[in-house]
């Protein structure tokens, strides 16, 4: 069908004013621009309920046009980019809190509210919304559900996931179900709910979740401990857990990236620092601040340096900069190939090494930073994004860490997901019978292949 046309019949559904036209650059890319990532689309759909969202996929049924579902468009594996045409559907105008019950620790939210949005109104209230994946300023909350982001709390709060007890969401030829709700538990049935989170775009259209909160720990004091090189910083990684500390994160960056996002490091950098370990201690003032002097001392050990804020502008500009340094290593050649892979916490020195070696083989500037306690790395090859030979000697290198992370007994996958850019990779780490299922819940979920077609297979 002519885009013209296809555009005229969706404002005949939803009206003049939630269609775009599919050239509508914002709608076509996502965090993967740097890699020089950008997609085709026919139309973008921004409708305003429920309702108007299964209008679209039901015409989308009748139509056989494919619908690309978007959130706030920050996603690294090309998930919410159109790659073949069709229509993107932006969830950005469901974005009405539709319960806030904060003596029950519980609200409902539509998928377009921005991740910082849920978190602060938590906060408003003595609340806490765990999941702090780094762009939350612009990601929705159904984005995170539909990857099932991390971040560097999880480490002790899990994921987005283990904070949903419900979701709503349009699923093929546009049908509205709800699975859960604000129960806080539920065993009824197959759980659909787990299927849907982390199904990026490709199982429904998730319109609003249930989320539990937790009361807000009184205090969080984080302990910032610098290292010549990785082998000491990931020992004393591994001295944390060992030493039976409960850190709420444990966060680090190696040497590339520490140069990359040390310029604007809030305080001094030790000279000589190669590995920089981020672990915070939170709870009651008198708990965070016990769980704090533990981490220093079993920190210290071996440190250039230890740097442990109390202020809490300090310790917001701490994290703040922690948030930033994806954007600092981008900054170094204007774009770049970042995986998440995830290891077994005892190969993360090997992985840190591993990502700098296969970028020396490909001639290409290399680093890692990451959840360290996950054992969830962020490997990234720095390219310059207008250079297509780089960029594809840059690919060559991350499929070396797929295949790295599964010979570690890890995954190629810890927090973004596969989406485009991993298709295949899951045939790495999946034996055959599990491929096929994979591929069964798809075709029950999808049956004529229009939910994002092509991503997290
Ligand atoms: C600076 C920076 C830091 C980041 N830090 C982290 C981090 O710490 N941890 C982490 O996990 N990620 C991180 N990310 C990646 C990204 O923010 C997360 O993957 C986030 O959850 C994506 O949400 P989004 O709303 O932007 O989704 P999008 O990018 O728009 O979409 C992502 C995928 O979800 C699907 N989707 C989106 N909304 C819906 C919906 N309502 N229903 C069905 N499918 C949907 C899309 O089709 C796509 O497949 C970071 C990104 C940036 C740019």
């Amino acid at each position: 069908m002519a885009a013209k046309t296809l555009c005229r019949e969706l404002e005949g559904l939803l009206g003049l004013d939630r269609v775009l036209p599919g050239d509508t650059a914002a709608y076509l890319c996502d965090a993967t621009e740097g890699r020089g990532l950008r997609g085709r689309a026919d139309a973008i759909a921004l409708p305003e309920t429920t309702e108007q969202v299964a209008a679209v996929l039901r015409w989308c049924d009748a139509n056989d046009v494919p619908v690309v579902p978007r959130g706030g468009g920050t996603g690294f594996t090309a998930g919410a980019v159109p790659i073949d045409g069709g229509v993107v559907l932006s969830l950005e105008r469901l974005d009405r809190v539709r319960s806030f019950d904060p003596l029950l620790w519980r609200a409902c939210f539509e998928a377009g509210v921005r991740t910082a949005s849920v978190r602060r109104l938590a906060r408003e209230s003595g609340l806490f919304f765990p999941p702090d994946p780094g762009a939350a300023e612009q990601s929705h909350i159904g984005g995170n559900v539909a990857t099932n982001a991390g971040g560097p709390h999880a480490f002790k709060y899990g994921v987005t996931g283990a904070w949903v007890t419900g979701i709503e969401a349009v699923v093929m030829p546009g049908e509205v179900v709800s699975v859960g709700g604000s129960v806080r538990k539920d065993v009824a049935g197959y759980d659909l709910r787990a299927l849907m989170i982390g199904s990026e775009g490709t199982l429904g259209v998730i319109t609003a979740v249930w989320l539990r909160l937790l009361p807000a720990p009184e205090a969080f004091l984080p302990v910032a401990s610098f290292y010549d090189g990785a082998h000491a910083g990931c020992a004393a990684i591994e001295r944390v857990l060992g030493n039976g500390i409960p850190a709420a994160a444990l966060e680090f960056l190696d040497a590339a990236a520490l140069a990359a996002a040390g310029p604007s490091f809030p305080g001094e950098l030790p000279p000589g620092a190669g590995f920089l370990v981020i672990a915070e201690a939170d709870g009651s003032a008198a708990e965070a601040s016990r769980l704090r002097d533990d981490l220093v001392e079993v920190l210290a050990q071996d440190s250039l340096g230890v740097v442990s804020p109390e202020d809490p502008a300090e310790v917001g500009a701490l994290w703040r900069w922690r948030d930033g340094v994806s954007i600092a290593v981008t900054a170094q050649l204007g774009g770049k190939v970042s995986e998440d892979i995830v290891v077994p916490l005892d190969r993360l020195g090997e992985a840190v090494a591993e990502t700098i070696a296969i970028g020396e083989r490909h001639g290409l500037p290399a680093c890692s930073w990451g959840h360290a306690g996950d054992g969830n790395l962020h490997s990234t090859f720095m390219v310059d994004p207008l250079d297509e030979e780089t960029i594809q000697r840059a690919e060559e290198a991350a499929g070396e860490l797929f295949a790295l992370a599964v010979r570690l007994g890890g995954s190629v996958s810890g927090e973004h997901g596969i989406g485009w850019v991993k298709r295949g990779r899951l045939a790495l780490q999946w034996t055959p019978a599990a491929l096929e299922l994979h591929e069964r819940i798809k075709q029950a979920f999808d049956p004529k292949n229009l939910l994002n077609a092509g991503k997290k297979a």
